[in-house]
Formats: C-alpha cells, sequence, structure tokens
C-alpha cells in the first residue's frame, strides 16, 4: 500500500496543472483500492463543493454538481472534518441526490476531507455498488492519501489558476505561495533566463573529432570565466564586496579540476561536448544534493547555472543573449536563478526575483537584499514554459506572488509601491534626527552588518553603531578559514568605516542554520547542537585566529565590543574569556598598543534567563538575540513553515524574559542591546522602549521605521502600553492590540505594505 500511495504522490505532483492533478488523483485512488466510484470535490469560489473530478460517475457531471458548505454528505464532511463511512447513503438525512451522477447505483460511501493547514480544500469520496461497509484499513488508507494530497493539491491550484488554465478558479486571491526571500513589493514582467542554457534539453551525439570537441570545451570555460569577471566588476557600484564574492565563488567552482577532467575523459570516450558536460554537471548537481547540509545542498543551483552558461558559450549563443531587450520593470523568474542571471539584467530594470526552487539559503537572497528588491523562493510546481512575458506582481513580505494579477491586485500593488516609495521618501527626512521618544526619552538604534547587509547601508542609515556584526559570513563565504590576516583586513575595514561609532562583533556563530561549506557539521538536531560558542571553544586554534584579529583591527580605533553567542554556561563565558586574555597577551608580547574591549553575552538559550546575576558579574553588556530566544523558549523551528504561525516574539513568555532581563541588567548598570529580528518590528518597538531596552540593532532598513515609532510615543506612554500588555494572555490578542496603537499613532502604514 505505501508503494502506491508514494506513487500516486508522486504522479499528482509532477501534474502540470489541477485538472490533470485531480484526474491522476481519482484513477489512481479507484484503481489502488479497487472501487466502482472515486471523486474529488474542491471548495469553490462561492461557499461550495464543486465536483473537480471522478471516474465513476457521469462525466458530464464534472464542474456542474456543486454543493454548497452545508449541503449533503461532501458538505457535513467538510464541516464536521472527518471522515464519513456509510452503507446506502441515500437513507441518511443530509443526502442529497444529483440526477446528473447517476450514483443512484452506489450503495456504499466513504468520502474524506482534504485538509491543508487547518483548511478544508475538498472532500475525496470513494463509492461501491455493493452494500457493505468500507474497512477500517481502507478508511485509514484514504485518509492517507487525502493528508498526503493536500499540499500537492494546494500548489498546483494556485498555480493554474493564476495563469488562467482553470475554468473554475479554486484561490479567489490568485496568489501563489513560496517563501519570503527579501522584503518588499514589486509590479513587473516576467522575464526568464535564457532556455537556450538548458541542460536537460542536450541531445546524445557521437563525436568524430574529440580533441576539436575538448578545445571548444576549454575556450567556452575560459569564455564564461571572463564572463563572470566581467559580471563582478558591472555590480561593483551596486553590490557591496562581501556580496560580489560570491562571482569568486562561481569563478573558482568553474575551475574547479573535476568538472574539467571528468567532461574531458567523457569526450575522448565519444560524446560531444554539450552532452559531457552535461552529465558532469548532473553528477555534481547530484553529489551536491544528496548533502545533509543545507547551505552544501543549495549549491546545487550554482553547479547547475554555471553548466547553463558553458552551455551557452559552446553554442556560440551567449552573444545573443547579452543583446537581449529587457522590459522596464524585470521580474526574474526561473526554476533556480543564478548570480551570474542576475548580473545580465541592467540593474536600473531588474525590480523583483522569483524562484521556484531555492531557499533561504541561496546565494540569490543575499543579493536581492543588497539591491533593495523582493525575492520570493520556492514556489514549488510552477509550469515555468508559459510564462515569459507575462506581468506579475510580488510581495517579497508575505512570500507570494500573483501571475496575470486581478485588476483589483494590480491596483492594490499600484497603490503599495507607490505608498512604499513616499513612505521611504518620508522616512529619509528622519535622516538626522535622534530616536527620541516624545517626552525626551531616548534609545539607540544601531544596525545589524555582517551576514547579510554591508557596511554602505549600514553607514547610509545614520544608525549610532553596528550593534551585531555578524562574522560568519567572512567565513561562509570562502573555500576554507580565512586567515588571521585576511580577517584583520575584514574586521579593521568595519572598524575604521564606524570609528568612533562602536561595533559590537560577534564570534564565529556557525552550526545551526550557519554551515561552513569546507566545514560540514552533519546533526539530527542542528540548533541543539554543535553551535556558536560551543563549536569555538572546542576548535582555540579557530577562535583564538579570529580573536587576534578582531584585537588587531581595534588598535588606535578602540570602537570594537566583542560578543559572545550561543551561551548557556557560566564556564563558556569563562573559558573565552581566557582565551580573550590570552591572545591579548600574546599580542602585547609581539608588540601591539592594546586595549581590552568591552566583552558581552548573547542572550538566546533560556537557561541564561535564570543566571542572569551570575553572567552579568563576568561581563560588560548583554545583548538578546530574539531570533534564537523564540526559537528556544517557543520549542519552534525558526526556519521551519509549518510552524512558521507559532513563531512570535510578541509571545506573553518571550516578552516576560526580555523585561526581567532589562531589569536585572540595569540593577548591575549594565547595557542591554536587542539584536533579533524584533528590533525591526514596529508592535515590539513600542514593548523595548517601554521596558527601557537601551539599544536596538536591526537591518539598515528597519531603522528609519524604528525611528518613526519612537518620535511618535511617550515613554510613559510606552510603559502605560507595557503594563497592559503583560496583563494579556494571548499573542494574538498582543499584536492586535499593538497594531491598532500603532494605527491610532498614525503609524498604520508600518504594519502593512501600504496605508
Ligand atoms: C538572534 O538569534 O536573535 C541573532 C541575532 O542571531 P542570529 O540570527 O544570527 O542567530
Ligand atoms: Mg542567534
Amino acid at each position: 500500500m505505501l508503494e502506491t500511495l508514494r506513487s500516486i504522490v508522486q504522479s499528482v505532483n509532477g501534474a502540470s496543472g489541477l485538472k490533470e492533478a485531480v484526474d491522476l488523483i481519482v484513477r489512481g485512488v479507484k484503481d489502488a483500492m479497487a472501487v466502482d466510484v472515486c471523486s474529488v470535490y474542491l471548495a469553490g469560489p462561492d461557499k461550495d463543493y464543486v465536483l473537480m473530478a471522478t471516474d465513476g460517475l457521469n462525466p458530464s457531471a464534472v464542474g456542474k454538481v456543486r454543493l454548497k458548505y452545508d449541503e449533503g454528505l461532501v458538505g457535513l464532511i467538510g464541516l464536521r472534518q472527518e471522515p464519513l463511512n456509510l452503507i446506502n447513503p441515500a437513507d441518511h438525512p443530509r443526502y442529497a441526490y444529483f440526477s446528473e451522477t447517476g450514483e443512484e447505483r452506489y450503495h456504499s460511501f466513504l468520502g474524506v476531507p482534504i485538509i491543508h493547514y487547518r483548511k478544508v480544500l475538498g472532500v475525496l469520496v470513494v463509492q461501491q455498488r455493493e452494500y457493505r461497509r468500507f474497512g477500517n484499513d481502507e478508511e485509514a488508507f484514504l485518509v492517507t492519501v487525502s493528508a498526503q494530497l493536500a499540499g500537492a493539491i494546494t500548489h498546483v491550484a494556485a498555480g493554474a489558476d493564476s495563469i488562467g488554465l482553470l475554468a473554475s478558479p479554486t484561490d479567489r486571491t490568485g496568489f501563489i505561495h513560496g517563501v519570503r526571500g527579501a522584503p518588499g513589493v514589486a509590479i513587473g514582467t516576467i522575464v526568464m533566463p535564457d532556455p537556450l542554457g538548458n541542460l536537460l534539453d542536450v541531445p546524445d551525439r557521437e563525436v568524430s573529432d574529440p580533441k576539436a570537441e575538448e578545445r571548444a570545451f576549454r575556450k567556452a570555460i575560459l569564455l564564461v570565466q571572463e564572463e563572470l569577471e566581467a559580471g563582478s566588476v558591472r555590480m561593483s557600484n551596486v553590490l557591496p564586496r562581501e556580496t560580489r564574492a560570491l562571482f569568486d565563488v562561481y569563478v573558482m567552482l568553474l575551475g574547479s579540476e573535476r568538472l574539467i577532467s571528468d567532461t574531458v575523459e567523457r569526450i575522448h570516450a565519444g560524446m560531444w561536448a554539450p552532452a559531457a558536460l552535461r552529465e558532469t554537471i548532473f553528477d555534481h548537481v547530484r553529489v551536491f544534493e544528496q548533502m545533509e547540509d543545507p547551505y552544501l545542498r543549495a549549491r546545487a543551483e550554482d553547479i547547475r547555472d554555471i553548466g547553463r552558461r558553458i552551455l551557452l558559450r559552446l553554442h556560440g549563443d551567449a552573444d545573443a543573449a547579452q543583446a537581449r531587450k529587457y522590459p522596464k520593470k524585470c521580474i526574474l523568474v526561473g526554476d533556480e536563478i543564478g548570480v551570474g542571471q542576475v548580473a545580465e539584467v541592467p540593474v536600473e530594470r531588474l525590480a523583483g526575483i522569483v524562484c521556484v526552487r531555492g531557499s533561504k539559503m541561496s546565494h540569490i537572497v543575499i543579493v536581492a537584499k543588497a539591491l533593495g528588491i523582493p525575492a520570493v523562493m520556492g514556489l514549488g510546481d510552477l509550469p515555468l514554459s508559459r510564462l515569459d512575458g507575462h506581468s506579475i506582481v510580488v510581495d517579497g513580505y508575505k512570500g507570494r506572488v500573483s501571475i496575470n494579477p486581478k485588476p483589483a491586485v494590480l491596483k492594490e500593488f499600484r497603490r503599495l509601491v507607490k505608498q512604499e516609495r513616499k513612505l521611504s521618501k518620508e522616512l529619509d527626512e528622519l535622516h538626522g534626527l535622534p530616536a527620541e521618544a516624545l517626552d525626551g526619552a531616548r534609545m539607540s538604534l544601531y544596525v545589524n552588518a555582517g551576514l547579510l547587509s554591508d557596511v554602505k547601508p549600514a553607514l547610509k542609515s545614520g544608525a549610532e553603531g553596528v550593534g551585531l556584526y555578524r562574522t560568519e559570513f567572512p567565513f561562509m563565504v570562502r573555500q576554507s578559514f580565512p586567515s588571521e590576516d585576511e580577517q584583520y583586513k575584514i574586521y579593521r575595514e568595519v572598524l575604521q568605516s564606524f570609528a568612533p561609532k562602536a561595533v559590537i562583533m560577534r564570534t564565529l556563530d556557525v552550526g545551526g542554520d550557519k554551515p561552513l561549506p569546507y566545514f560540514p557539521i552533519a546533526e539530527d538536531n542542528p540548533y541543539l547542537g554543535w553551535r556558536g560558542i560551543r563549536f569555538t571553544l572546542d576548535h582555540p586554534e579557530i577562535f583564538l585566529v579570529q580573536l587576534r584579529a578582531m584585537l588587531r583591527a581595534n588598535v588606535g580605533l578602540q570602537n570594537l565590543r566583542i560578543l559572545l553567542p550561543m551561551v548557556s554556561r557560566i564556564d563558556e563565558v569563562d573559558s573565552a574569556l581566557a582565551l580573550l586574555d590570552r591572545a591579548h597577551e600574546e599580542l602585547q608580547e609581539e608588540g601591539f598598543h592594546l586595549v581590552a574591549p568591552m566583552v558581552g553575552v548573547m542572550i538566546e538559550v533560556p537557561a541564561v534567563l535564570y543566571q542572569a546575576e551570575a553572567f552579568l558579574q563576568r561581563v560588560d553588556f548583554l545583548s538578546i538575540g530574539t531570533n534564537d530566544l523564540t526559537q528556544y523558549l517557543l520549542a519552534v523551528d525558526r526556519n521551519n513553515p509549518r510552524v512558521a504561525s507559532l513563531y512570535d516574539s510578541l509571545h506573553p513568555a518571550v516578552l516576560q524574559a526580555i523585561d526581567d532581563l532589562v531589569q536585572k541588567a540595569h540593577r548591575f548598570n549594565k547595557s542591554v542591546s536587542l539584536c533579533g529580528e524584533m528590533a525591526g518590528d514596529p508592535a515590539a518597538v513600542i514593548l523595548l522602549l517601554g521596558m527601557g531596552v537601551d539599544i536596538l540593532s536591526m537591518s539598515a532598513p528597519s531603522l528609519p521605521r524604528v525611528k518613526w515609532v519612537i518620535r511618535s510615543f511617550t515613554r510613559q506612554h510606552a510603559v502605560d502600553l507595557l503594563s497592559r500588555v503583560m496583563g494579556m494572555e494571548d499573542v494574538r490578542a498582543i499584536r492586535a492590540f499593538l497594531n491598532a496603537e500603532l494605527d491610532k499613532a498614525g503609524l498604520g502604514s508600518l504594519v502593512r505594505a501600504g496605508k
């Protein structure tokens, strides 16, 4: 049965549209269960269930039979959200007869709801002529099929509807949901990267002159190398240096000995170069795709992109691709989009990026954020070949797109785009002003840098310092641990750019969702595993090099603060401080004139909350990492879309934890900063002002918005609102209450796109 189930689900996942998907379901289930009828009813636009497919009932009834939500047995199943197993269904008081179906011949009935994330999408029904009750195992099978198919149906339905494949749309809004990549909204024309480079389409062909074939292949590699280097130069004005390093990763992958030698070997075994390339690229892709580590898995995209580029050069078509005309507002849509493909579009015409595959770990997300354009990832099965040139709206805030949007959606998005533009202009005016509440209370606003952004936007944002410099990024875009000198140069540049403003540099925080390509860590529970300080204390040789580089970079500037991530025990702080002392002494012996920097710990692990005093005795400041603190307090994986709705830093437990911590730190005269995403959440900012958090550190684009919130309330008002919120039990009520307060203060446009 398991095999049958798997094959039905697989075939439905591969369907090109909803019609095909539901037809496959009814056929597959009817065969698997050896019943006389299988039908699928899906929730339609008018609060009704529409017969979408049947194998057994009269086919002409499809699309015609509609039952209101409270009508018939189908309606009852939807209402109760549980299976209904009946002998002679016509006897049931809720039975509704539709003569066009011809169902009077069938005397047993089993229906189960199709539910996706609590939402009833429809009902799956099997029927049989004989008078019998379906067995428990049959019922269990149908429930299992239905649960597995719900996700596939949602996807195919949304995709099909939005490109007009369906006569009867199932999703009234027409939005297809994916994963949030980069924030922002955009309207534009779909531009697909050049299809000529599709490796899958390369046919097999014998080769007569392998030498000539090898020469052509090697020349193609060289041309692509040049092309990527030119792309990197072209982007140099718009992308920060660290982000541009991604091009170097490409160039390096391209020069990989295996990639070249494997292809050449295949050529000499008789394949023509494009097919030899296809085989080599797919070999490499398979290796990467099988890796446990999500970062390395995501590199398969880069390999495919490289293969596409070499193929274009082999065909000699790359110049044609370069000469392509691009519409004014391009939304680059592809199965996967590579960094190189983005560089092909004139940057002033690029308005957004949409990837059917891809994840938050894709390099392209980093690029989109750096360019300030929205990106939506992981859209599932879209019929891509039909999309080029269609219009699209992209909502990076919610991770959704609408293809050929309905006039009302388009109108709404025009308004949102305009308002986003207007809002950011208005917020620009706050640039030189302090983050001062209406009664003069001050908060310091810092920016987060390193992982996803760079110093330039941080400097421009008017921040008072860098509240979190994530040192992982320089480690992630290289092929081995960076040397002390390499690190020194990077840290020096950051410290110098901000001096005399403070820069809080966090020591290496790898593990969890931040793996290093050259140091894969395979763990069942990476978030509970070898992360942050746990890793660096186990590798003092790596930790000491980093500390030395930081201390050297601080010479003469004195604006460095050091932050320790993922701390859960006192002895971790003691050991880290001892290593810091050692690095300090070594450098002094080597003749460097050092001033000891302030040191803080990140509050991410709940255990620390209960030992706060002991930590406060040892360090100079605390920095609350609400991204992890929320994840660990609520036991919700911060990157798991299935439980995303449970993840909210306004949960009363999180608020209580932060409030307690601020009070304790202030009793020790130590400052508290908050550097998780919560610091950029306008609703949360009211409460953090009320709690007296000293520093909020956020991404550069959030800073003016947060400043606007602070400048619109008095501290006393924030304290009053905080005490009301502390009396509330439900996170949804808290968010609604705070959003209403933002609305009252005229800041409604901060919590949704548009006013
Ligand atoms: C946090 O956990 O809140 C934090 C800022 O660290 P990161 O998101 O890098 O884990
Ligand atoms: Mg963290």
